[in-house]
């Protein structure tokens, strides 16, 4: 059967009278747009392979190349839209499932955008962080309800294990096989000099990065990749993943040419077998389930650090919550429906979940009201973009966020959504040496640690602006936030007035 013509997403254009070429375009892009044309003597492109992830464009020592998107388009119709159209294309010539990565790029609503922060006016004077000392460190873990003293005024209560982190922020999980080793370790040696966390994500510890375990949280997934005795002794928290924002309800695969090398040393399977983590883990079907393997976990590490059970955002995920904060976890990482991944099947990656502004308010409203939110710390994910969404994210209750996208975007990732390739040009998603050596951890591990420090700084600012010198004075404290443009549904779910209320 013939395959239907598809017109490429995007046009190359090169201007011609700067073009020198010189060959750099050809050599940088990894899905084979460019080529020279002895003939002519010229350079040419097939687009139809271009992601538009603008490598070429950025290297070019001329400025001689342009990517825009393809004006050649079908005729409009409000309803049946060429990407929609596109897609029957593909499916109809393949048969196969749409796969795509990073998160969701549909123009759903987007909470922090509509919710905006308070300032100090008049009386409650706001606070100069140049000159006043402000509080960004936070401890993730169980806090006790109130702390025995003995005598001599030392505590005598016992205290749950922590994470300390010096700025309500960490890296959420990506696994070595999904980005690079080059990626992985510039976001290990920038959690270290950061004094946060990193997090392995489903596919091990790669025995180099033994050394930053103190700054590690290993995790524990369905397909049990790389988990063993001295990995979960390794890091400074276990996180068990029973879902993630990007794929709700199914599991992870990825491909065996991917499995090579370190990467197949590291999750302890095979070299070139697929790496299919089951959607399910088979020993989890209740709460009570649950319970078992986190304490299974702590048992493993001697009580002595924190399990994380990382969920995705999804309709009854107060309830979930409630659950796993009886559980015996320490902590709830929870990931709304914009979170980034390698791969996805797409019809998931858009479709499923919920946004992570409006399951943090229910979660922490839940937790609230039956009295059990002491017991464990939120870390929220899913497309925190910027400092003021932190700000946010803490205001309606969380303890820390988890970003990954925005530290992928630090390290140069230009979101060209095609990481399920293979073939990311920047070095991030890719095992390819040729590519992988393209980001240099040194400096990938400076731009996070210069990424951090800025959105430190800001949140210091944003907090000295409504009169608030420490995060914990923030957390929950939705009297901070107002609404602008949401229905009263919307409001109440989120627990904010409206602006000018
Ligand atoms: S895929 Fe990237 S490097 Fe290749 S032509 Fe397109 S923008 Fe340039
Ligand atoms: S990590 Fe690489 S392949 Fe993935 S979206 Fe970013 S630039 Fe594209």
């Amino acid at each position: 059967m013939n395959n239907m013509y598809i017109s490429p997403d995007y046009e190359v254009i090169r201007n011609m009278s700067r073009c020198i070429t010189c060959r750099v375009c050809e050599r940088q892009c990894a899905n084979e747009v460019h080529s020279f044309d002895p003939d002519g003597n010229v350079m040419i492109s097939d687009e139809s392979k271009c992601v538009n992830c603008k490598r070429c464009v950025s290297l070019c020592p001329t400025h001689a190349l342009k990517i825009v998107k393809n004006e050649d388009t079908l005729r409009e119709n409000a309803n049946w839209q060429d990407a929609t159209i596109k897609e029957i294309y593909k499916q109809a010539n393949s048969g196969g499932v749409l796969l795509s990565s990073m998160g969701n790029p549909k123009p759903l609503p987007v909470y922090w955008d509509k919710i905006l922060i308070n300032a100090s006016q008049v009386t409650n004077p706001p606070i100069d962080p140049l000159r006043e000392p402000m509080e960004t460190r936070v401890f993730l873990g169980k806090k006790p309800d109130h702390i025995e003293r003995d005598e001599n005024g030392k505590i005598k209560t016992d205290l749950a294990p922590q994470l300390e982190l010096s700025v309500p922020i960490m890296f959420s999980a990506m696994s070595y096989g999904s980005i690079s080793y080059n990626a992985h370790k510039s976001l290990a040696t920038a959690a270290k000099e950061l004094g946060i966390y990193y997090n392995t994500g489903e596919g091990g510890l790669h025995e180099d990065f033994y050394v930053y375990g103190e700054n590690t949280i290993v995790q524990v997934a369905s397909g049990r990749f790389g988990v063993h005795e001295d990995y979960l002794n390794a890091g400074a928290a276990i996180e068990i993943k029973m879902g993630q924002g990007a794929k709700p309800g199914i599991g992870g695969h990825l491909p065996g040419a991917k499995i090579v090398g370190d990467v197949s040393k590291t999750r302890m399977i095979p070299e070139g077998s697929d790496a299919i983590s089951p959607a399910p883990h088979h020993d989890i079907y209740s709460i009570e389930d649950l319970r078992q393997l986190v304490f299974s976990l702590k048992e493993a590490s001697q009580y002595k650090k924190p399990v994380i059970v990382k969920v995705a955002a999804v309709h009854n995920i107060a309830a979930i919550a409630s659950g796993i904060a009886r559980s015996g976890a320490d902590i709830i990482a929870i990931d709304g429906f914009r979170g980034g991944t390698g791969a996805a099947p797409t019809r998931i990656r858009d479709n499923v979940g919920i946004p992570i502004e409006l399951a943090l308010a229910s979660v922490d409203q839940r937790l609230r009201e039956e009295g059990i939110r002491n017991n464990v710390s939120l870390v929220v994910g899913g497309s925190i973009r910027s400092a003021a969404d932190v700000v946010k994210a803490i205001a309606l209750g969380a303890d820390a966020c988890y970003i990954a996208t925005a530290a992928v975007l630090a390290l140069g990732c230009h979101l060209c959504r095609t990481c399920q390739t293979g073939k990311c040009n920047w070095g991030i998603a890719t095992q390819r040496p040729e590519l992988v050596k393209r980001l240099n951890p040194e400096i990938g591990s400076q731009r996070l640690v210069n990424l951090i420090t800025a959105w430190k700084h800001e949140i210091k600012e944003l907090m000295g602006g409504m009169g608030i010198n420490s995060i914990e004075a923030l957390r929950g404290n939705r009297l901070m936030l107002r609404g602008v443009g949401l229905t009263g549904k919307e409001l109440e779910i989120l627990g904010i007035s409206h602006a000018g209320e």
